[in-house]
């Protein structure tokens, strides 16, 4: 009998292997390159990185964060989003699947990869607007066909449908009215086509939450990330990554925080 650690680990290992290919997509979707070919080379001197190089987390251990051939350093971003999605896997892993009766819950199986798809998603999405200010339409996509599957599975589409286009309605008319104040694009497309996504994956309650939590949020990631001088007060600085935080507390943490707040404001 496999003990329940040892599955656990098992699971963290196949969730780090996905943010490998998770890293692949971020690197290349901007770029309008294929995600499955050519391998994957050293971006400065184009040298093939060998299967042992390519091990999740370890290999960037091994390699000391250096390119073996030209010995430019490789971004510790790489191991981060590794360790992440392996760590996301297994949270999803536990919360989704009651036993190790895994094999015979079609049901239960079906929404544990459906989640695991959604935060993938989100991962890309937040990593690829934080680098290059964009949300590539066809991750909105795949994730509108993934919340509109999920939402039948658990008998709320048309509520879901509903919250796409309110979420998607407000997150536009936000964009239209910080133009009118700012004179300048204060919130993209990509954002707003984004919200439709979280509505329809989140449902009516969850993605009022989501964008309530999203603008704090979004103003502590702003201050974090010019005091780590990752970006400069001229930047433009993406929402998108505080909206997908904002959505992945939201899914698996919402009615907590509701019941909680609900609780504090009858308090006070
Ligand atoms: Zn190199």
């Amino acid at each position: 009998m496999i003990s329940q650690s040892a599955i656990l680990f098992i699971v963290f290992v196949y969730g780090a292997l996905f943010g490998s290919f998770l890293n692949v997509c971020i690197y290349r979707i901007p770029k309008g390159s294929s995600i499955v070919f050519p391998p994957s080379a050293c971006p400065v001197c184009k040298t093939r990185i060998r299967w042992w190089q390519n091990i999740p987390i370890l290999s960037y251990l091994l390699l000391l964060g250096e390119c073996s051939s030209c010995g430019s350093r490789i971004s510790l971003r790489y191991p981060l989003i590794e360790g992440l999605t392996g760590i996301l896997t297994v949270f999803l892993w536990r919360r989704e699947i009651p036993q190790i009766s895994f094999l015979y819950h079609f049901h239960t199986d079906l929404l544990f990869l459906l989640n695991l798809i959604f935060i993938f998603l989100l991962i890309v999405i937040a990593m690829i607007d934080f680098d290059y200010q964009i949300i590539p339409d066809e991750l909105v996509y795949i994730g509108v066909g993934t919340g509109i599957l999920y939402s039948f599975l658990i008998h709320d589409f048309l509520f879901s449908l509903l919250a796409a286009l309110g979420a998607s309605l407000f997150f536009y008319a936000v964009r239209v009215l910080g133009e009118f104040v700012f004179l300048k694009e204060a919130m993209g497309m990509g954002d707003v086509k984004f919200a439709a996504f979280l509505g329809i994956f989140l449902g009516v309650k969850k993605v009022v939450l989501a964008v309530v939590l999203s603008f704090p949020i979004g103003v502590v990631m702003a201050l974090g990330l010019i005091l780590l001088r990752l970006k400069s007060r001229k930047d433009y600085i993406p929402f998108g990554p505080a909206m997908a935080f904002a959505a992945f507390v939201s899914a698996y943490w919402g009615p907590e925080l509701l019941t909680w707040y609900i609780h504090f404001a009858l308090r006070v």
